[in-house]
């Protein structure tokens, strides 16, 4: 389990990728974006989830370079569109977004969403950007079981992450338990739920008992839980609330009650459906 912001899990292939992390999904290109990495970085988050389809490569590139922090010491993430599937085509997009981010390389890409038909042939194109050194780690987004069981039967290199849908009410334990069994590490997408658990009375006597908000016991809840999270706020006050949680601990008793609020309840696409 990380005890600090900046400490690292370790993937399958001896990389590592800090415990936790802002995202920018839906943050506006420019100023919008660079203040929010800017302020994230400033308050020493070290890893940025962003994609191509959120349309801010550019300015996630530009704070990181504006930061002073060493590139090396930043974990980018980014994800290859559904559209842009396909072998060439990902080689292609995967270009662009290294130009947009203004960088040499990505720490993880991802297959952001399973595209039947063509996420073998993308994640082809992520094993060579891989083997390239192009890229320090590669994984998939929103693959269930299935997807995972399906790919590993073709793919040369098991997948290091799987990026889902993951908060109180979408606790996804089997496919935790699959990715625990095969060394993918597992990460949590929406940890918040967007904004619409913060009135849920069991989470809010919690974080009475503790002191906190009732965001900093659900992303405590996926710590405890050795999921990789990656909240998103575009504000300074957010972004440090979001990442204080380091100096309390939820009792078994308090993670089993979080644990049984699961509804298999989304508040993005179904996988098998999207
Ligand atoms: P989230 O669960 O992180 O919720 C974010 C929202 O919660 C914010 O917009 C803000 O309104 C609110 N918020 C954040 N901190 C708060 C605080 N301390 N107090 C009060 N309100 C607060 O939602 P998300 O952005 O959907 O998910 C996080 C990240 O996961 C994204 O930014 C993106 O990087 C990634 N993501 C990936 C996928 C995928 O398909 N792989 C899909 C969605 C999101």
């Amino acid at each position: 389990m990380i005890t600090h912001l900046q400490d690292t899990v370790t993937l399958s292939n001896g990389v590592k990728i800090p415990g936790f992390g802002l995202g920018v999904y839906k943050v506006e290109d420019g100023d919008t974006v660079i203040h929010a990495v800017s302020s994230a970085l400033k308050n020493g988050y070290r890893h940025i989830d962003t994609a191509t389809i959120y349309d801010n490569e550019k300015g996630v590139g530009q704070a990181v370079k504006e930061s002073g922090v060493p590139r090396e010491e930043i974990f980018i993430t980014s994800k290859v569109w559904n559209d842009d599937q396909g072998y060439e085509s990902t080689l292609k997009a995967f270009e662009e977004t290294l130009e947009k981010l203004d960088t040499e390389y990505l720490d993880l890409y991802l297959i952001h969403w399973p595209v039947s038909g063509k996420y073998k042939d993308t994640y082809r194109a992520l094993e060579k950007l891989y083997e390239e050194g192009k890229v320090r780690a590669i994984g998939v987004s929103n693959f269930h079981v299935h997807h995972l069981e399906d790919l590993m039967n073709d793919c040369t290199i098991t997948p290091m992450i799987d990026q889902v849908e993951f908060h109180p009410h979408l606790t996804q334990s089997d496919l935790r338990k699959f990715c625990q069994e095969n060394n993918i590490q597992f990460e949590a997408w929406s940890p918040l739920k967007k904004g619409r658990l913060f009135e849920d009375p069991t989470l809010m006597e919690i974080a009475e008992t503790h002191g906190k908000t009732v965001a900093q016991v659900m992303l405590r809840w996926d710590i405890q839980h050795d999921v990789v999270t990656i909240p998103k706020s575009i504000r300074e006050k957010r972004i440090v609330e979001n990442a204080d949680v380091f100096d309390f601990t939820l009792s078994e008793e308090e993670m089993k009650r979080i644990d049984e609020m699961n509804r298999d309840e989304r508040t993005g696409s179904n996988p098998d459906t999207f």
